[in-house]
């Protein structure tokens, strides 16, 4: 079995909006970055990078790429499942807990699982999302850490084909080798 964790941190930049884990927070600081600085998308495509051997989300996605300035994080998650689905891997299951003051993600928890869901192709259920706070302690007291664990396991088969077809899910095991 694979497992990925992923681990992402920007500073706040009151002058921005908040995207957090696909989600628009209005009236909350925003978080500094290249990108959007959605901390959740970016934790999990890091998770999901590590599960499959990849490297980092850095070094596919650098800073000094003005083709991803501003990118969405749902957007950028998606480019890394793409990236997966091109080596037969597929996410199955993700947890992740967002660690920050602000803002509190309980009341939209179901949105944001509704939105990752959608974006890695997985069942809503299939993605735990978690909130703590930091009670003012450390780097994420005024700011924004997030933690994000993967889980990502391989297609039963072959990856898709070239004309895109991939083998639907709860395909048949093949038969057992005849005995004797
Ligand atoms: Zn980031």
């Amino acid at each position: 079995m694979r497992v990925g964790l992923g681990l992402d941190l920007h500073p706040r930049d009151p002058s921005r909006p908040l995207h957090l884990g696909g989600l628009r927070f209005e009236g909350e600081a925003g978080l500094a970055g290249h990108s959007d600085g959605d901390a959740v998308c970016h934790a999990l495509a890091d998770a999901l990078l590590g599960a499959a051997g990849l490297g980092d989300l850095g070094q596919h996605f650098p800073d000094t790429d003005p083709a991803i300035a501003g990118i969405p994080g749902p957007m950028l998650l998606e480019r890394v499942v793409a990236m997966l689905a091109e080596r037969g891997l597929r996410p199955e299951r993700c947890d992740l807990t967002v660690l920050a003051e602000r803002p509190r993600i309980a009341g939209r928890r179901d949105e944001m699982r509704a939105v990752l869901a959608r974006t890695l192709g997985v069942p809503p259920e299939d993605v735990s999302v978690k909130a703590t706070r930091p009670e003012g302690l450390g780097l994420t007291g005024d700011g924004v850490g997030c933690l994000a664990v993967a889980t990502v396991v391989p297609t039963p088969k072959a990856p898709p084909t070239a004309a895109g077809a991939a083998d639907p899910p709860g395909a048949p095991p093949p038969p057992p080798p005849a005995a004797g």
